[in-house]
């Protein structure tokens, strides 16, 4: 994988805003925050795509998210937040180093704004999924 931004956080040659960190994973402030308190949690492991994690790193950043959302939760002063991890260059990835952000959402609107277009799920459809999706787990 390319060498990017969050390597060079990692190694410590450029500056980041460190919140947490362990043997896997490191946590710190978004430059670009859609709203204040806006984390971003990586792994160690240098990969670009959440598929690509590990099952140590993977977990090891599922068992940090929690105890992050609630530190974010207590000083953002909001309850409500989105975990957002975009995965390629077609869904909005612009780093391509695996990172989940933590974007609290304020009462005044600030935080992660979406377009969510439901369609709707044909039983005959979800079931093929279900059975290729099995198939491949
Ligand atoms: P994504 O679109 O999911 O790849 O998001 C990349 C995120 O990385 C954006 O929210 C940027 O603001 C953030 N970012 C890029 N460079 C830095 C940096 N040096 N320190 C902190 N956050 C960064």
């Amino acid at each position: 994988m390319a060498d990017t931004i969050f390597s060079k956080i990692l190694r410590g040659e450029i500056p980041s805003h460190k919140v947490y960190e362990d043997d896997l994973v490191f946590a710190f402030l978004d430059i670009g925050p859609l709203s204040p308190g806006h984390l971003l949690v990586i792994p160690k492991q240098e990969v670009a795509r959440v598929d690509q994690l590990s099952d140590e790193s993977a977990a090891a950043i599922g068992r940090v998210l929690p105890r992050l959302a609630r530190a974010l939760m207590k000083v953002s002063g909001t309850e409500d937040y989105n975990i957002l991890q975009n995965n390629g260059a077609p869904a909005h990835q612009a780093v391509f180093h695996v990172h989940f952000h933590i974007i609290p959402k304020y009462a005044d609107g600030r935080g992660l704004g979406l377009v969510w277009k439901p369609t709707k799920l044909e039983n005959d459809e979800a079931k093929k999924l279900v059975s290729e999706l099995v198939k491949n787990l």
